[in-house]
Formats: C-alpha cells, structure tokens, sequence
C-alpha cells in the first residue's frame, strides 16, 4: 500500500511534487495552502486589464528542458512566447546592459575609465583571499567602482540594509566576468565572460506567470486545502495542525512560519531562529515606458525600488509597468502605510512577506543539520522555504521531480 502524503505549501514546489506523485499513481496526498490560491510567489492577477505578477518579475528560465517539458504537460509551448533577455541597468547616468562588469563598454568613456582602473586593483586581481562576507567579496571581486555604485546600494535596496551578515557560499548564482574579459568588452565594443540567468526565457501569452500553477492546482482537485495555514508540526508524530496525519510530511513553508515545532532538538530550533527573509512590495503603475527592455535595474538609493517590470516588453497587448521596492523601504516612503490592493487610478501594490532567503553566513551549516534531522522522522524540506535556498522557479520544479521520482 502506498504511504499518505502530506505537503504544505501550494506553490511550484508543492505543487510539483504533488502532481509527480499523482503521475506515479500515488493518491494519498493531501496539500495545505495558506492562500485562496495556488502558485505562491508565482501568482499573477488582473491589474489594468493584463497579467500582474504578484511576486515580482517571473520568467521561465528556458535551461531546463525537463522541466519546461514537464510545464508544458499542463500549459503547452504554443501557450508561451519565447525570448532574449533585454535588461539595463540605470548607474550615473549610464543606461547599460547586465551584468554591469561585461557592459561597462557601454557607459561614457570617461567612466570606462574608471571603473577599468577599479577593478584592475580589485582583491582577485591582485591575488589576495577571498573574503569571507559578501560586502567584502564585492569589492575583492569587482572593484570598488562598480561595489559602490552598483552592487552595495541595489543589493541593499533589495536584501535590506545589513549585507554584512551575507556570506559568499552563493555567489556562483552571479555571472562570473574576469578582468580580462571585462577589458575585452571595452576594447572590443560586446560583452564577454558568462551571462547571467535567463538569457533566455518564456512569458504566456495570454496569462501571466501564474496560470501554469492554477493549472497544477486544478489538476490535483480537492486535495488541496486552501486557507489552511501550517501552524503547528510535530515530527515525532507526523501530525500538522493537530489535524492531518501522513506517513511522510513534506513542507515546503517557512520554517519560522510555525508557531508551533516540536520533535526537533534546541540546536535544529535555535537554527531556524536564526534565518532571516527579506520582504517585496510589487506596485503596478499604467503608464508607457519609452524602452524595449523588460526590465531595470535602479542601484540609486534616492529611489525607494530596485528593478522596474516593464510589462508592454513581455505581456502581449498590455500596458504599464510594475515596481519592486523592499517592505521596509516601502514603508519608510509612506510612513508605514499601504495602499489598499487596488486603487481607483488603475494603480496595485501586492506585499510578499517571504520574498528573498537571505545567504548569511553560518546558513548552509543551519540548513544542513536542520534538514538532515528532519528527514530522518519522515519530514522532508523542499523548496525556496523548505530549503531556505535562493531558487529560482525552475530549479524548484526540478528538485521537486527529483524528489518524487525518488518518493514510494
Ligand atoms: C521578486 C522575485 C522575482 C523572481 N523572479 C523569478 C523569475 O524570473 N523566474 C523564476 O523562475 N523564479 C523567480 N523567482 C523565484 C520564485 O518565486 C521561486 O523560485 C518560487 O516561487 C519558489 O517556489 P516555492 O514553492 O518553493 O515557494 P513559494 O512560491 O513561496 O510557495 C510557498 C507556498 O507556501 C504557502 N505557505 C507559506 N506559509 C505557509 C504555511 N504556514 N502553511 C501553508 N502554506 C504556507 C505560500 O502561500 C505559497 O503558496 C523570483 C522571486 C522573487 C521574490
């Protein structure tokens, strides 16, 4: 007989791993979401007529041809559009392709300069070790031009403001362009080195990012609990909510959004209250932007967003733009208030309160003991969440296939 399933979390990976469970014929599984709906941080609404991605910018990486094959079972290809990566980023006054150090070739030539003098001296290229914190490993990677333009003020804008407590485990998740490469582009007038992800990707052409995951949903009928937050787990016994019993549990939730953990030792405990998340505001705006590209990059601090979805770019027949601007700093523009989800002049904002896993040091250790002693009573950590990993949908999609086909 096969074993009862029980997964928290309705967004890609839940919902991954809970229709590559049904494929394999296994019935018994039971999902709880805490929202109306499906899909997570990958949910889209209607704002202005036109998909809005609740959860920020979301495209379909194309690298991963088992999951996008996977995808398509439920949204065929011909429902997507395919395309090439066009992003900018706006720094002093240079509007430059991403990533920063293969474009540099692209800003005035004084700036060139510049920044080819700053990252000539920059820790790697002088041979010094690397550093241990994030803040540091900019500057020892890229040069104190392009850290204090561009990678300290965006990656504060974004994660908040202490990059200190960041490490550098993560950072093969960033292009990785050499100096010479770097010099190479500025010569040459093109970029070089590795490109960052999505190069390429695919949008809907109808939908948003979103419908792909309602289609999922749909497709797993009443087995999904909707409006049905975790609040308490016990590993020892398997049981979530004093309620839903299994033979395996697999959470693809917050850690800290439990109120109630028991069957995990101190240290597992004290290492879940010591994982932090940023938060994301989107805000939808309905005006034109006079750009072909999808999105932007705002490294300036006097702005309160970091990257601006240019939607007409990606969303066929659509109009307007969406921001993303980190809760704290939203709040701090309008002194702790939010507008309400919808406003009259055509305007949207959508907080995600789990939006970013932030990389601090000490986390992979956390994580490892964490998850190891978890999944020896039967509860399995999957996921942006589960995991505490900065994953891309795709990369979810994935490891929750793997995970299943791996599942009895
Ligand atoms: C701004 C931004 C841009 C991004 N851009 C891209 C992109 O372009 N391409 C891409 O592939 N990925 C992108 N991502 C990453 C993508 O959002 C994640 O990889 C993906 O959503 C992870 O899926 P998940 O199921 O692990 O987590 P989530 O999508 O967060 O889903 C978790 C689910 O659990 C539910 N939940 C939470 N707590 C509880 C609880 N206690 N009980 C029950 N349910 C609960 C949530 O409501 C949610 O449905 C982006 C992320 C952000 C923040």
């Amino acid at each position: 007989m096969s074993k009862k399933y029980l997964i928290l979390g309705a967004g890609p990976a839940g919902l991954t791993v809970a229709c590559s469970l049904l494929k394999k014929g296994i019935k018994d599984i039971t999902v709880l979401e805490r929202a109306e709906e499906a899909g997570g941080l990958c949910r889209s609404v209607d704002a202005d007529g036109r998909p809005l991605d609740i959860g920020g910018g979301h495209f379909l990486d194309v690298r991963r041809p088992a999951v996008d094959e996977f995808l398509f079972e439920y949204m065929p290809m011909d429902e997507w559009d395919r395309y090439e990566r066009d992003s900018r980023i706006v720094v002093n006054d240079n509007v430059i392709g991403s990533p920063i150090e293969a474009n540099i070739w692209q800003m005035k030539l004084e700036d060139q300069v510049e920044y080819l003098k700053a990252i000539a001296v920059a820790g790697c290229n002088l041979g010094t070790k690397m550093p241990e914190k994030f803040t540091d490993w900019i500057f020892w990677k890229l040069g104190s031009k392009v850290a204090e333009d561009y990678m300290i003020p965006y990656n504060q804008k974004m994660f908040g403001e202490n990059l200190d407590l960041l490490g550098t485990y993560w950072l093969e998740k960033l292009p990785n362009v050499s100096f010479e490469e770097t010099l190479l582009s500025c010569l040459t007038k093109k970029p070089y080195g590795t490109q960052p992800g999505h190069a390429e990707f695919f949008y809907p052409k109808k939908y948003g990012y979103g419908e792909v995951w309602l289609r999922m949903a749909q497709s797993l009928g009443d087995r999904i609990k909707y409006n049905e937050p975790a609040v308490s787990i016990d590993l020892d016994k398997k049981i979530v909510n004093d309620k839903y019993e299994a033979d395996v549990i697999i959470s693809t939730v917050p850690w800290k959004s439990f109120k109630s953990i028991k069957g995990l030792s101190e240290e597992a405990m004290k290492g879940i209250d010591t994982l932090l998340s940023s938060s994301v505001v989107i805000e939808y705006f309905p005006e034109m932007l006079d750009t072909k590209a999808q999105w932007i990059y705002y490294p300036d601090s006097e702005l309160s967003y970091h990257r601006i979805l240019v939607r007409h770019n990606f969303c066929p027949d659509s109009k307007g733009y969406w921001t993303e601007t980190n809760l704290t700093r939203f709040e701090e523009k309008n002194n702790g208030k939010h507008f309400a989800d919808s406003d009259k002049s055509g305007k949207a904002s959508y907080i995600n309160d789990y939006a970013y896993p932030l990389n601090t040091i000490g986390k992979p250790e956390t994580m490892k003991k964490l998850l190891e002693e978890a999944a020896s009573k039967n509860v399995i950590g999957l996921g942006r969440w589960g995991e505490h990993q900065h994953y891309n949908s795709d990369l979810v999609v994935e490891l929750a296939m793997k995970l299943a086909q791996r599942l009895d």
